[in-house]
């Protein structure tokens, strides 16, 4: 299996080559040559499947010629070791909680196959490598736990001073060892801008050899088909659902879409969005124009610029009429998301995050326009206890944060202040440690 880049000019390259590079030198992302379609059989086993069963079936054919059986079957071993259960609501609605990994939120899927394989291919050059990740919030955290103390990896995070809840900066800025948190003082798009630039800088990077670790990263995307599957599977295997993804850069609704194109049976995707909407209005317009990123509640979501897009591209060949035959998109306000958390905690005594808060919302838009009522699966990406302060005062509760976020919120923030100008990022990663 080849990976080639959505930008069209470089050249097809092996899944070991695409997880180092994690972005392709024309700028593109990487997508598989061809999409594994998976047997009828598998499908009607899906319900008694577990996550490490489906990993061996679904994404074993995209490393089969870089990583043989026994270490392959070591890392799935290591990396998935938490469940993704589908809890029940009512009235056809479900909840895929996708938040029972180590930093409670999806992003530990992806990150922990990507951090598990990267260390693999890393070790067998003898080579440092600077990670570098953007982050509006989950990505962070996720990807800082998963490379923590891997040795021969070195950890830079970016996020926008400001704009990510106390505890999510906590995540990013208390892991120590390893990882290093700069703290930019502007945007998302700036953090992200900044690391796209430096994937771009040939001499930087013969310095000190870079790698990416966002959703743009294929090893981050393609795990994240597998809970689509065991979503599936634990409908029982013969409900066809609607899924309605809370989506920021759209890596989530990428990796849904890739799992329906390998086979899993699937209604329809919806893209829930905050105000940052540039994927509803591609969907409307038939036009693509990045929007300015927007500071909403659901901050995850917080993307002007979807870097996905392109792979989404990719798959429909840029055509927006096809894209909408498979997805439905809409956009919510941040008092519509408060409203969502009193609606839902009220109708189904669930707490909420304000991410499945949007995603909720956009599903029963979608149940109202289309007056479907099939079982509907809303993605859950991240434990309310992350966003505490939101979901305490739109309910009037006191969330308990898990154990593990307890003994983060006692440690010191560490993190070095930067501006979103290039050059001092620049010399910031030249210099190393
Ligand atoms: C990252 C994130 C999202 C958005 O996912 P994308 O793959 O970027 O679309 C949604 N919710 C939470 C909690 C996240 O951390």
């Amino acid at each position: 299996m080849k990976f080639f880049s959505t930008a069209g000019k470089s050249k097809p390259v092996t899944f070991r080559e695409a997880v180092l590079y994690g972005m392709a030198d024309d700028g593109g992302l990487y997508m598989p040559e061809h999409i594994v379609p998976l047997d009828a059989e598998l499908i009607t086993k899906l319900p008694d499947l577990g996550i490490r069963d489906m990993a061996r079936s679904i994404l074993r054919p995209y490393c089969t010629a870089v990583l043989d059986d026994g270490t392959f079957d070591d890392i799935i071993e290591e990396v998935f070791t938490f469940d993704s259960p589908l809890v029940a609501l009512g009235d056809d609605l479900y909840v895929l909680e996708l938040f029972h990994g180590p930093t409670l939120a999806f992003k530990d899927f992806g990150a922990r196959f990507m951090a598990r394989t990267l260390s693999e291919f890393a070790a067998r050059e003898n080579r440092e490598l600077t990670i570098l990740a953007a982050t509006s919030g989950d990505t962070g955290s996720a990807v800082a736990s998963a490379f923590h103390k891997r040795p021969g990896i070195r950890v830079v995070l970016l996020y926008p001073s400001g704009m990510v809840s106390e505890i999510q900066e906590k995540q990013l800025t208390t892991q120590g060892a390893n990882v290093t948190a700069l703290e930019v003082t502007g945007t998302f798009d700036d953090c992200q801008r900044l690391v796209k630039t430096a994937f771009l800088d040939d001499e930087l990077k013969m310095h000190r050899p870079l790698s990416s670790a966002n959703s743009i990263n294929i090893a981050r995307l393609l795990p994240q088909m597998l809970y689509y599957f065991s979503a599936f599977g634990q409908l029982g295997g013969a409900q066809v659902p609607v899924f309605s993804v809370p989506s920021g850069n759209l890596g989530n609704l990428t990796a849904g879409l890739l799992a329906s194109e390998s086979g899993l049976p699937v209604r329809h995707f919806i893209a829930a969005l905050n105000a940052n909407d540039s994927f509803k209005r591609y969907l409307t317009t038939g036009r693509y124009e990045a929007g300015r990123t927007i500071a909403t509640l659901s901050n995850a979501m917080d993307v002007g610029d979807p870097s996905n897009i392109r792979r989404i591209f990719s798959l429909y060949d840029s055509d927006a009429e096809t894209i909408g035959k498979f997805v439905y998109s809409d956009s919510f306000s941040d008092e519509r998301t408060l409203e969502a958390i009193r609606e839902i905690h009220g109708k189904y005594g669930y707490v909420m995050d304000p991410h499945g808060a949007v995603a909720y919302l956009a599903a029963m838009e979608y149940r109202r326009s289309t007056g479907s009522g099939v079982p509907t699966v809303l993605l859950e990406t991240a434990h309310p206890a992350k966003f505490k302060g939101t979901v305490d005062a739109a309910l009037n509760l006191d969330v308990e944060l898990p154990d593990a976020l307890k003994a983060c919120m006692e440690q010191e923030k560490k993190s070095e202040k930067i501006s979103p100008d290039y050059d001092e990022f620049r010399a910031f990663l030249w210099k190393g440690v």
